[in-house]
């Protein structure tokens, strides 16, 4: 039996992982011990994952040839690689030159590694001159990204896993970590039962379980977090709890945030979230680290968060909010203190760091400056890169619908399942003239739309680096070789640039000098890394210092890592200095957004979305196990039993559950969690499980089918956690 340590693919807890195989067929998976994320320990989902890469699942499940499609009614039939590559840079020659290069996009994931991300980002903004790049981490991610910027000047989440055994109170705000981040719930009854003081606040619109650890248990209104936030911050001040030294010396626009504060008084903000003024007192008490002794030193706070306050129209506020606390009370760059935003995809945080996103430029450069546009261009042997910031996921998929782009390439994503609004998503699939689809799964939602289907390989076979959500990069390694004829994500991309630069560059050097086979795929990767790597020099994630050999003989690593320093930085800004102008953290004075839709007569319930313990996004993966679905075997939707009883619905009847834009039909269950006026439902499930139909009767895909496309309007990230429905019974 062979060992082979990598990464799991799955969460941002980014668990290192031991792959057992024997010859071609990988047998066993354990947790890593040595992997400072989980130490040996691994959730359901790591723990099976050997069974989502049998040889009868890659048999029936896989994508193990490209195919391609003569007409989109017809099935697709085999071609060779080369064929394929051809005709792929044949049509986007084409398109680019009769429409321009923004007449074609590309959408990723944050499931590829860093340098499948390098080669796509590099492929769209180097050669062919389209900020059009963007990807599911939008989804995701973005509202965090976005709300760091505004405040510590940079993306990078200053706080790390090991503060969990300094903090005194830890504030756990729109995160079902238990559920969404196991392993790292783990480390927080590890840290709780270590240090039986410690405070856990818990702030959800559902009674988790989370929720459950909490000592104080806020169930706030959906879409009310920014302003319980600035109630807490109103109140810290009024209460002279505030670190007016840390406001004073390091930080600025304190002075700006006191209108929007004086607004926030405890009683309407008690009011507006729900919840009992002495609660809001005791959270605010509890952050700002106070003690009854007023001579005792102050405790320390640190913060966990994710999608609730993300995936929300007021996604930026939400985490500025947050991030406003902590500069306030002085309770960031210390052992325990300071927000930790928890990254929902494996590599999110790798996709930002190469730039990745239709608004971003390599290592963490801004497209709108010049003269961070000249570095890249300089990086990459060219004259300039493009300014124009490119259509962000949801505006991609809408310029589609609108012919504005005509050619998609899709790379390890399923956004005919996953984006919002999915009529209008496949509305988009359908205009598009020529879809890519490059999977490493054949039965995707999305698959059904491409004109061509490449297969892509996938865990256990690729090779490449991950950053998990505290900046630490962890190797992932092949430990078999790809299934069929299924070649690497960073290669498809590769190859595919390869030839079109012959149609856009010909004759000149080529912009993508890595060894392109299989055979070699540790020393491209690797030469994609260092290219990666050097574009980090004096950056704020400098990672000069950090090389394949380092990694392999240290084992993973937090950036930044300089040329010359020892290890990476645990934690971030614990000198005060704040990578912005003028080296101070900002309070952001950012408009509150309300909910983007709001229940009314006709949609009186307030839908939300979310994981479950031991399913993974669309299910690709580990629909494939079946002892994954002991847990939750088929989708509901989950209801308050006052509810159900006013809708003279019993558990288990069928409910048609409709939105402004479709209806899908499934079982309710009533659900203790919930409060009254509010459901939930899954994510993950699709069309295979949820069938459902538009206004023009279009079979749709799971709950995305109801949820909407307004968004963020600073982050761009959907507000997929407040849907308005009504529910009736069938
Ligand atoms: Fe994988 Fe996340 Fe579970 Fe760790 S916690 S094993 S990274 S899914």
């Amino acid at each position: 039996m062979q060992e082979t340590k990598s990464t799991c693919p799955y969460c941002g807890v980014g668990c290192g992982v031991v792959i057992e195989s024997e010859g071609n067929a990988i047998t066993g998976v354990r947790g890593d011990p040595d992997h400072p994320a989980n130490f040996g320990r691994l959730c359901t989902k790591g723990a099976t994952l050997h069974l989502s890469a049998s040889p009868s699942v890659t048999r029936q499940m896989r994508l193990l040839q490209p195919l391609v499609r003569a007409t989109r009614t017809q099935a697709p039939a085999p071609i060779a690689w080369d064929s394929a590559l051809d005709l792929a840079a044949h049509r986007f020659a084409g398109t680019i030159a009769a429409h321009g290069p923004d007449a074609v996009g590309f959408y990723v994931s944050g499931q590829l590694l860093t340098e499948d991300y390098y080669v796509f980002n590099k492929l769209a903004k180097g050669l062919v001159g389209t900020n059009n790049i963007d990807t599911n981490s939008r989804l995701c991610m973005s509202s965090a990204a976005a709300g760091y910027k505004a405040t510590l000047g940079a993306d990078a989440p200053p706080a790390c896993y090991g503060d969990l055994q300094h903090a005194d109170c830890l504030f756990i705000i729109g995160s079902n970590t238990a559920w969404a981040h196991p392993v790292l719930f783990r480390r927080i009854e590890d840290a709780r039962a270590a240090r039986p003081d410690m405070k856990i606040i818990v702030v959800d619109p559902r009674r988790t379980d989370t929720a459950a650890c909490a000592d104080l248990f806020l169930q706030i209104r959906p879409g009310s977090d920014a302003v319980l936030m600035a109630g807490m911050l109103h109140l810290m001040q009024r209460q002279a709890w505030l670190d007016t030294d840390y406001i004073a010396a390091h930080t600025s626009g304190f002075a700006a945030l006191q209108p929007q504060l004086a607004a926030c008084t405890p009683e309407r903000v008690a009011r507006e979230c729900g919840i009992a003024l002495a609660d809001l007192v005791q959270a605010a008490r509890w952050f700002a680290g106070v003690a009854d002794d007023a001579t005792a030193p102050r405790g320390r706070t640190l913060s966990l968060y994710c999608q609730g306050l993300n995936q929300s129209s007021a996604g930026t506020a939400n985490n500025a909010a947050l991030v406003h606390l902590h500069l306030a009370t002085g309770q960031i760059g210390k052992p325990g203190a300071g927000p930790l935003s928890l990254t929902g995809q494996a590599n999110a945080m790798g996709g930002r760091e190469v730039g990745g996103m239709s608004n971003l430029l390599s290592a963490h450069r801004d497209m709108a400056n010049p003269q961070h546009r000249a570095e890249v261009a300089a990086l990459w042997g060219l004259r300039d890169v493009p300014a124009k910031p490119g259509k962000t996921a949801v505006e991609m998929f809408e310029a589609a619908a609108d012919g504005e782009i005509r050619a998609l390439w899709i790379a390890c994503t399923n956004p005919a399942q996953s984006l919002p609004h999915q009529s209008a998503v496949r509305r988009a699939l359908e205009r598009a003239e020529f879809v890519v689809l490059q999977e490493a799964f054949a039965h995707t939602a999305t698959a059904a739309y491409a004109d061509l289907l490449l297969p892509a390989s996938t865990w256990g076979e690729k090779t490449g680096t991950v950053t998990n959500s505290e900046r630490c990069i962890s190797r992932v390694r092949s430990a078999v070789p790809a299934a069929g004829e299924a070649r690497h994500d960073w290669q498809i991309a590769l190859q595919f640039a390869q030839r079109l630069e012959q149609h856009l560059r010909p004759g000149m050097p080529t912009l993508f000098p890595y060894a392109n086979h299989q055979a070699s795929a540790e020393a491209a990767t690797e030469a994609i890394w260092n290219e990666h790597r050097e574009s980090t020099r004096g950056r704020d994630l400098d990672i000069t210092g950090l090389s394949y050999a380092r990694l392999d003989a240290t084992g993973p690593q937090q950036w930044p890592l300089p040329e010359g320093a020892t290890h990476g930085r645990k934690r971030l800004y614990g000198d005060g200095i704040f990578p912005t102008p003028d080296g101070r953290a900002r309070f952001a004075v950012l408009a509150a957004q309300g909910l983007a839709e709001s229940p009314s007569l006709r949609y009186p319930f307030l839908l939300t979305t979310g994981r479950l313990r031991d399913q993974w996004h669309g299910m690709s993966r580990t629909g494939t196990v079946a002892r994954l679905s002991g847990h939750a075997g088929a989708p509901c939707v989950q209801m308050h039993a006052q509810d159900m009883a006013r809708q003279g619905l019993q558990e288990g009847a069928l409910a048609c559950v409709t939105s402004a834009r479709a209806s899908i039909v499934l079982p309710v269950a009533a659900c203790a969690e919930i409060a009254p006026g509010q459901a939930f439902i899954a994510m993950h499930w699709g069309s295979e499980w949820l069938g459902g139909q538009s206004a023009a009767g279009r079979a749709l895909a799971g709950v995305n089918a109801l949820t909407t496309q307004e968004r963020c309007p600073i982050s761009q990230q959907p507000a997929l956690k407040h849907t308005a429905v009504k529910i009736l019974k069938v």
